[in-house]
């Protein structure tokens, strides 16, 4: 087991993510110094005024200096040109990582760009909110959760270890991927999931028989649970979709001959079908709870009886 404290640790990016690896590094002593460095200035300030880093700067290329861990911690779109950015000033020997949702397009992105002697090795924690920004981290996002590392093949063995130990420091449990295969597990747990919500809140909004203020008065009918995943950052959720493409295309098109299959057994009658599937899916439920991935409280936890629209999902 290698340790896992680096002597500089450079975040590019202070969002939800970038404050989270922030806060739990330092609460864990995961790095003797961290550096901070993000593209606007409001955001360093803030970053500055939650105490986040040791120093802050705008320019990234200047940040990486001298840092052995640099992980980029912006929208994935924004890999590339990053990249680029700092390349020069990047230290021989440095673990160069990323916490990007897609992954191939991120190494086409900054595979390029990378020196000589430093490792890249890209990587995804399986954890997030809906929230963003510097004030929405918190130091324990990555318990308990999964992160996925996608080195090349060829990566030197002692970096990988030594980012394997940062991630399980930071509490996560570290699986081992190819590009290709996290882009199509993602596309069906993460970004179907997220295109589902949005598409639904969509309709939702437009309807012109039912008002707006009855979609919100009955939210709590199981419509809410889809406006939390709906309110997720646009421009992440917008890369997502662009640098993850073939993928999403080929689980929307499965995804929708099953949506026909249930439209044809509704339009039938056929009670048959609906039963089993709505019974296999309850067994999908059971084994995330079996595995720790959430609550077996009813309602996902949340206190009941709160208001008088709160009368839990079962209700339609
Ligand atoms: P976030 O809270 O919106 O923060 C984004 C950060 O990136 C900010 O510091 C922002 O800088 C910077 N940024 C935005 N656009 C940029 C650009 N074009 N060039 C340079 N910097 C830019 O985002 P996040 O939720 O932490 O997500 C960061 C990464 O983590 C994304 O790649 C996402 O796919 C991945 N991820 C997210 C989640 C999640 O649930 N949120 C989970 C796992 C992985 P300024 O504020 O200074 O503009």
């Amino acid at each position: 087991m290698s340790d896992p404290q680096f002597e500089r640790l450079t975040l590019i990016g202070i969002g939800l993510i970038g404050s989270s690896i922030a806060h739990v590094a330092r609460e864990r002593q995961l790095a003797k110094e961290i550096v901070i460095s993000t593209r606007s200035q409001e955001t360093l300030n803030r970053a500055e005024e939650l105490g986040l880093g040791d120093r802050y700067y705008l320019d990234a290329a200047e940040a990486v200096e001298g840092a052995d861990l640099v992980i980029l911690c912006v929208p994935v779109g924004a890999n590339g040109a990053i990249a680029q950015w700092i390349a020069p000033s990047l230290a021989p020997g440095a673990i160069l990582t990323d916490v990007g949702s897609t992954k191939t397009s991120v190494v086409n992105d900054i595979r390029p760009h990378v020196p000589d002697g430093v490792h890249l090795i890209p990587g995804h924690p399986i954890a997030g909110t809906e929230h963003s920004g510097p004030d929405a981290g918190f130091s324990t996002l990555f318990e308990n959760r999964w992160c996925i590392l996608t080195p090349e093949a060829g990566t030197d063995e002692t970096a990988l270890e030594k980012l394997k130990e940062f991630w399980k420091a930071c509490g996560s449990t570290v699986d081992i991927m190819d590009v290709q295969h996290h882009d199509l597990v993602l596309a069906i747990v993460s970004h179907l999931p997220q295109l589902i919500a949005y598409n639904i809140v969509g309709t939702a909004d437009d309807l012109e028989t039912v008002t707006k203020s009855e979609v919100i008065k009955y939210s709590a009918s199981g419509f809410r649970d889809f406006t939390r995943l709906a309110a997720s950052d646009p421009t992440m959720w917008r890369d997502i979709c662009l640098n993850n493409k073939d993928a999403i295309l080929e689980m929307l098109a499965r995804f929708s001959e099953d949506l026909s299959a249930l439209q044809r057994a509704i339009r039938w009658g056929d009670g048959d079908s609906l039963f089993q599937l709505f019974e296999r899916t309850r067994g999908i439920r059971k084994s995330i709870i079996e595995a720790g991935q959430d609550t077996d409280a009813p309602n996902f936890g949340r206190p009941i009886g709160t208001s008088s629209a709160d009368d839990g999902s079962q209700n339609s």
